[in-house]
């Protein structure tokens, strides 16, 4: 297995994470009831899915 031979510094952690962002949840809008809902998930609200109610 592969061991660092320096250890990382801090400031050089620091600089990789720089590019860590915090991503805003992909919320589109349900073609049943018109709520906010994640896309690709099943409706929190009406549990529509695909223009279908799925259980
Ligand atoms: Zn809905």
């Amino acid at each position: 297995m592969a061991v660092p031979k320096q250890r990382t510094s801090k400031s050089r952690k620091r600089k990789r994470r720089t590019h860590w962002k915090l991503n805003a949840p992909n919320l589109v809008e349900c073609s049943q009831c018109g709520e906010f809902k994640l896309s690709h998930r099943v409706c929190n609200e009406c549990g529509y899915y695909k223009g279908r109610p799925v259980k």
